[in-house]
């Protein structure tokens, strides 16, 4: 809308009338909400706000005035929670300003006033579904560039589970951007001054961000770093800075935990995260009233001891969310390992996909647990059972506390508490230390956060990723710990609501007998009354002759006889006329008016009882919030530990045998997700495949044979002592399929989950990367070569030689040799610098040559059959490189005329030549040593030699300023001249 029709509309609504004004004074003071307006029957929008609305929810637009400047719609206050939901879902902010007093008491305009905010991270969306979680999120940034803090809260409304972390130095912001990425929150708040940097896309650099969906043609990848903090999140919200000071927030959190130190929830000394998490609890008293006291405590987590795995890979190995969207959740491992019995275990399935532990104790741990669960069926099966009917509690509890909870929701949550005591003795039943853990009793939490990290230390000295701490270094609250199952809440639930209650709790009946003296009086009370009324009815009919007299009630007229208009003279004279209807005439009786009165009073009074009663039982499930969430969180890893166990012995998945090592072998391994696919579809069968590297540890591996590669030639060590496999052979031949499955294969067996393969050996992996060479992903329309270029160097920064790195089809989106050049360059210092276990998958025949250069460097390629029905790939990778003439294959196999592929022949053979001289200047060296830069840089222009071998010869330290200008500008006019 433009100004000038935003301030005639003001002004002419200012003139005409009063309800504008309010309107438009709520508006002001919540600019950024759509305005829903109580006008009679209808929430009414207007001006901006209707035309967005009525877009997004299909609605028509109408105008207030003929000359249709004051455009406008509505939607009936009862339909009204769906047309909200779906604007919430869309990441819309709504305000709803409601009337203030009744219509019919006012004879002035009614008061009007905005009552509550809704915000997509403060409403729990009605169809959320049950692995999905309602972040909030929120972000304060303490510093910039190196000194750089940033403190991450996350809040889910409809569970209470409340967590926060930081992230410090120059990667802060990209650590950040992949939490976020990972987690997709609704709604993200910061402060102004945050959101304003980053609307301009200038924050700090966001090196090794992602590229995401983003519409053709959209500003240059400069901009594509800041739009990913972007894009994941709908809704970003902006608090005035004040409300991120620790000043502001440690009170708050104080008072809202019912504590007198933050410091036990482990956030002594984290600042920036306790100012993130007062914001968020500030934001959610803002919005709401009330119903945040299942909010009782929060938990710092760090992201050390997990497998890191960034945006982009989560993205592109398809862990929880297909790859295009639109696309069936059925390509996702998400979907693939999903045996879960409950809502929670789905819930923690998913997030720890995104964050398998990389400790060895606790992988470990849990494939223990998994390998007894599989191996024992009745047990296992008797476990599962027991969880079968366990609903989501945390979601219940969230419903209680938000007082959205009626009294079946309530019966529905001690239903599933009955069946907690079973899914304890179920599993008391096995023997490993995690089941053991998991079904223990009763422990302090603060004793058991030690404990933890205790024994990751020892996990620890084994060498992996530095300061790591468990995957959850849980610190809570004092509170009780351990399986409670909760008996006590049980009874008190069954004992204090029927069996079956009504839906509605204004129906009544909803608090047992015997709970309440005084009701159990009432309700007797209305009994003895409704039987004296259905007296009073037989002895009328009598006394008065009419047959089909009858004692009625409506909430109008209260209680009354009712005479159909044909007997209306048989009426005797003591009847008080009440009410006459077309075919009957309503009466009451002194008699009955007494009785009526005792009925009314009783119910009312049981009415008021029975809100009381289930008010206190409300409170305190409330107040045992604590136990129930731990609880859950138990439920959530006996259930998913369980669902691995079922997967292993349902489709004969291995353990895989994890140690700190440089190692990655499988044999005879699968991709669970396009293998269980081709099953569904009746599509033949996966060809397993198998891999073998070790990643190279700067010189000092474990291998001392590492680098002489003619020692090794043809022993079996030779494949194992590789770190990267550099994988050829045709399009469709299965090359991105074998990469995806050794990465999937990991995160499964670090998340402690059985493998599909014979036997795997893996030494855990810190962080995992996959890159997707830019052409795969044209039909996105989002990668650009800058963008593929940008994530290359985020590899090559941050990975380490425990790292996995897949690299696919890199170097595509460019002119063939820059192309060619930097995958050969990238190569080069994966194998020098890194060491990372690598996986290369490529179209540059060229890189083939590397093998013979670089020791710790394997060629592999998928293989094809050619017959005469066509070409048939058979998917197996094994050692060697692709034939180099296979395109031209292809094309001839296509159709191709046959002058064009004879032509193409001659032109491959004249590069190839050409290629080969220069390549082979280029390798002067006995294979085995070390490439040095000369080698590097002259591949494709050899005339350059010279003027290499003279600034390889110089004496760097011996030169003058003056002669090292002069050197300088000699190799200037030396290239000059060259070129
Ligand atoms: P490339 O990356 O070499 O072009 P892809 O990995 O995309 O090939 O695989 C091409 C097709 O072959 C896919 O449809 C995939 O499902 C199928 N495929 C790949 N590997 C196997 C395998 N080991 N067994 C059966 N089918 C496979
Ligand atoms: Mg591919």
């Amino acid at each position: 809308m433009s100004d000038a029709i935003k301030k005639d509309g003001a002004r002419e609504a200012a003139e005409q009338t009063p309800v504008m004004r309010q309107y438009f004074a709520a508006k002001a003071a919540h600019p950024d909400c759509l305005m829903f307006c109580r006008i009679g029957d209808f929430y009414e929008l207007f001006y901006e706000d209707a035309i967005v609305a009525s877009r997004e929810l299909q609605l028509t637009l109408t105008a207030r005035d003929r000359e249709k400047k004051q455009p406008m719609c509505g939607v009936p206050y009862h339909a009204a929670e769906q047309y909200i939901q779906r604007l919430l879902r869309k990441g819309y902010r709504i305000a709803l300003c409601e009337q203030m007093e009744d219509p019919k008491l006012t004879k002035k305009i009614v008061r009007r006033e905005v009552t509550r905010v809704l915000t997509p991270g403060t409403v729990v969306d009605s169809g959320l579904g049950a692995e999905q979680s309602n972040w909030l999120a929120s972000v304060c940034v303490r510093g910039s560039g190196g000194a750089s803090c940033v403190g991450l809260a996350l809040l889910d409304l409809s569970t209470g589970e409340f967590r926060v972390t930081e992230f410090a130095g120059s990667a802060a912001w990209s650590q950040l951007v992949d939490e976020l990425e990972r987690v997709r929150p609704v709604e993200m708040l910061m402060a102004e001054a945050g959101i304003a940097v980053l609307g301009e896309g200038k924050q700090p650099t966001l090196r090794g961000t992602t590229a995401k969906d983003r519409p053709p043609n959209s500003a240059g990848p400069h901009d594509a770093a800041a739009d990913a903090m972007f894009e994941g999140v709908r809704t970003k919200t902006a608090l005035e800075d004040w409300v991120f000071t620790a000043d502001y927030a440690v009170p708050l959190l104080l008072r809202q935990f019912g504590v007198h130190s933050l410091d036990g929830m482990g956030l002594a000394g984290h600042d920036a995260a306790a100012a993130a998490a007062g914001a968020a609890v500030h934001y959610l008293q803002k919005t709401m009233q009330g119903g945040l006291e299942h909010i009782d405590t929060i938990r710092f987590y760090e992201r050390s001891g997990c497998l890191v795995l960034d945006a982009v890979s989560v993205r592109n190995l398809e862990l929880v969310e297909p790859l295009f969207s639109g696309e069936s959740a059925q390509t996702t491992l998400f979907h693939t390992l999903d045996a879960c019995c409950t809502p929670m275990g789905k819930r923690l399935l998913r997030a720890t996909l995104l964050r398998p532990a990389a400790d060895l104790a606790e992988v470990e741990a849990r494939l223990d647990a998994v390998g007894e669960a599989a191996g024992d069926l009745p047990r296992r099966e008797e476990l599962r059972r027991a969880m079968g009917g366990v609903l989501d509690m945390e979601r219940l509890l969230g419903r209680v506390a938000l007082d959205s909870a009626g009294p079946r929701e309530v019966m529905a949550l001690a239903e599933t508490l009955a069946r907690l005591p079973g899914v304890r003795d179920a599993v008391w039943s096995f023997k490993a230390a995690r089941w053991v853990e998991l079904g223990r009793q009763g422990r302090s939490s603060a004793e058991i956060s030690t404990r933890r990290s205790t024994e990751n230390s020892t996990g620890n000295s084994t060498g992996l990723a530095g300061d790591a701490r468990s995957f959850s270094t849980v610190i809570s609250t004092a509170q009780a710990v351990g399986f409670d199952a909760m008996e006590d809440l049980q009874r008190r639930i069954s004992e204090t609501i029927v069996d079956e209650p009504p839906i509605n709790f204004a129906d009544g009946g909803v608090i047992r007998t015997g709970v309440d003296a005084e009701l159990d009086e009432l309700r007797q009370l209305g009994r003895s009354g409704r039987q004296a009324l259905a007296a009073i009815e037989e002895r009328e009919r009598q006394r008065t002759g009419i047959g089909s007299l009858k004692v009625r009630f409506n909430s109008v007229f209260g209680y009354y006889l009712e005479v159909t208009k044909a007997n209306s003279r048989s009426v005797p004279a003591d009847y008080e006329r009440k009410q006459t209807l077309v075919n009957a005439e309503r009466f009451t009786t002194p008699e009955l008016k007494e009785y009526e009165a005792k009925i009314l009073t009783a119910q009312e009074r049981s009415g008021e009882i029975e809100r009381r009663i289930f008010a206190e039982l409300r409170k305190s499930l409330l107040e045992a919030a604590g136990r129930m969430r731990e609880t859950a969180r138990r439920v959530a890893e006996i259930d998913m530990l369980a669902s691995f166990a079922h997967l292993a012995a349902l489709r004969g998945w291995v353990r895989p045998e994890v140690e700190v090592s440089g190692l990655l072998e499988f044999v005879a391994g699968r991709h669970p997700v396009v293998e269980r696919r081709m099953e569904e579809s009746g599509g033949g069968r996966f060809v397993p495949n198998s891999i073998s590297l070790e990643g190279w540890f700067g010189g000092s591996a474990a291998n001392p044979n590492h680098g002489d590669k003619t020692a090794m030639n043809g022993a079996p060590e030779s494949v194992r002592c590789s770190s990267i496999a550099l994988i050829t052979g045709p399009n469709m031949g299965g090359k991105s399929t074998y990469l995806r499955q050794a990465a999937l294969l990991v995160v499964m067996a670090q998340c402690g989950c059985f493998v599909p393969a014979e036997r795997m050996r893996l030494g855990l992996v810190d962080r995992i990367y996959t890159r997707i060479g830019a052409s795969d992903n044209v039909a996105r329309g989002r990668s650009t070569f800058m963008v593929e270029m940008t994530e290359t160097a985020a590899i090559l920064n941050t990975a380490t030689a425990r790292s996995l790195v897949l690299l696919d089809e890199m170097g595509r989106g460019t002119a063939t040799y820059d192309g060619l050049s930097l995958a050969w360059a990238t190569v080069e210092f994966l194998h020098e610098r890194i060491g990372a276990r690598t996986l290369f998958a490529t179209h540059y025949h060229e890189l083939t040559l590397l093998e013979e250069r670089l020791a710790r460097l394997k060629n592999m390629r998928v293989t094809v059959k050619e017959t005469a029905a066509g070409i048939v790939f058979l998917h197996t990778v094994e050692p060697g490189a692709a034939s180099k003439s296979y395109g031209i294959e292809v094309a001839r196999l296509a159709g191709l005329p046959v002058g064009v592929i004879a032509r193409a022949r001659e032109v491959l053979k004249l590069h190839e030549r050409a290629e080969t001289q220069q390549v082979g200047a280029a390798l002067p060296r006995a294979s085995g040593e070390l490439p040095g830069p000369a080698l590097q840089m002259t591949m494709f222009t050899p005339l350059s030699q010279k003027i290499v071998d003279r600034i390889a010869a110089v004496d760097v330290d011996g030169l003058t300023p003056r002669e090292a200008l002069n050197l300088l500008a000699e190799l200037q006019r030396e290239l000059g001249a060259s070129s």
